[in-house]
């Protein structure tokens, strides 16, 4: 019998198998050949300031440096690059951010991320200006998929299949699905989460983007650009550029509204450049924005590691360990990320 069966390898249910690894624990990751998984095509930044207010990410300065070494280490034990570190340069367009940028500036919570205004940055159809930031960085989140899909197949760990409730039971000690038997269940399905049965009364605002995949040669590679949307660059002349948001629609599809969008944003400021790749996926979002770990009150076989929105490659890995723990040794969960919050 398995001591956890994980449904899902994405970000969440791949830094939890991760964790796992490392212990005595028996576990296996039932994953759809990722069909439904954001993680694959995220930008993968990490950044401590957020959105139009420059505001200072959730739990930032505990996550941000738990999340970097994390990834540090798996650089080291998958022997491929993962991080990009690169500071990021706001191009202010927003008269909210205009207003507060001097606040944030003089404010010394936010000294230590701020570098400063810059000049001219060279290489964009307009003449702009930014304010540039630190500690931000990102991952190469399809690479780092791929390294744990292999790090996890070479262990006979991993089931390429599509879980199904109908083939699922919930039995007095353990869990059956088909074949196998687990004494628990963690869901780790992103935003197919919507699906499940167990946590149908949990309220979510998923939020469908888009991104596109761009080559220019003529681009700063410097820094990750931002003004109504992200430049990320990838290597290569390559850029990520997105991503949008629609919390009306949660398929995976590219769609026309999206093109257009990002066609729109891009033209104003970005050279004529090359369209390589246009993709969709859905952010996992919970209600409160928080995320949502742990195994339900009334159904102790049953868990959850979920609700990491746009912000997963900060968040998941201090949530990965901390159910691990509480799985193995039953260290509490946070009350704020708490499953248990959203049961009655
Ligand atoms: C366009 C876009 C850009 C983003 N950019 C960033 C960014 O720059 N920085 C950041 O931190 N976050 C970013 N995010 C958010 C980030 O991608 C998510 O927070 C995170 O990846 C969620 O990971 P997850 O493992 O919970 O879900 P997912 O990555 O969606 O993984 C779920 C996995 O479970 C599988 N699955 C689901 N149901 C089943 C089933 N029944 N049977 C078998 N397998 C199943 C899916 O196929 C998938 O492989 C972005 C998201 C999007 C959509």
């Amino acid at each position: 019998m398995l001591d956890v069966l994980i449904v899902g390898q994405g970000l969440a249910g791949s830094t939890l198998g991760y964790y796992l690894s490392q212990t005595s624990a028996k576990f296996a990751i039932i994953d759809n050949r990722h069909r439904f998984s954001s993680s694959k095509i995220a930008g993968g930044i990490v950044d401590p300031l957020s959105g139009k207010r420059l505001t200072l990410s959730w739990k930032a300065e505990l996550l941000i440096p738990f999340a970097k070494q994390f990834y540090e280490s798996l650089e080291t034990v998958f022997c491929r690059r993962l991080i990009t570190r690169k500071n990021v340069i706001r191009f202010i367009r927003d008269p909210i951010t205009e207003a507060l940028w001097p606040k944030r500036r003089d404010d010394p919570d936010f000294h230590r991320y701020i570098v400063g205004s810059t000049g001219i940055m060279p290489g964009f159809r307009l003449p702009l200006e930014g304010i540039e930031t630190t500690s931000s960085f990102s991952i190469l989140s399809e690479s780092l998929l791929t390294a744990f899909t292999d790090y996890f197949s070479n262990r006979h760990l991993l089931i390429s299949d599509q879980f199904s409730f109908s083939d699922f039971r919930e039995e007095t000690d353990h869990i059956e699905w088909r074949d196998i038997r687990a004494r628990r269940v963690i869901f780790c399905e992103g935003s197919q989460i919507i699906h499940n049965p167990f946590f149908d009364n949990i309220r979510f605002r998923h939020a469908k983007g888009e991104v596109w995949t761009i080559k220019n040669t003529t681009l700063p590679q410097t820094h990750i650009f931002c003004r109504d949307h992200i430049l990320l660059p990838i290597g290569d002349g390559a850029f990520k550029y997105g991503s949008t948001y629609d919390w009306d629609t949660a398929d995976w599809a590219p769609s026309r509204t999206g093109y257009e969008k990002l066609h729109a944003s891009l033209d104003e400021w970005i050279p004529p450049s090359t369209l390589l790749v246009q993709e969709a996926g859905v952010r996992p979002i919970s209600r409160d924005n928080h995320p949502i770990v742990g195994f339900h009150k009334h159904r102790p076989k049953i868990g959850v590691l979920n609700g990491f929105g746009s912000k997963g490659f900060m968040v998941a890995p201090y949530y990965a360990r901390q159910l691990c723990q509480h799985l193995l040794c039953s260290h509490p969960i946070d009350k704020d990320v708490n499953l248990n919050r959203f049961i009655l």
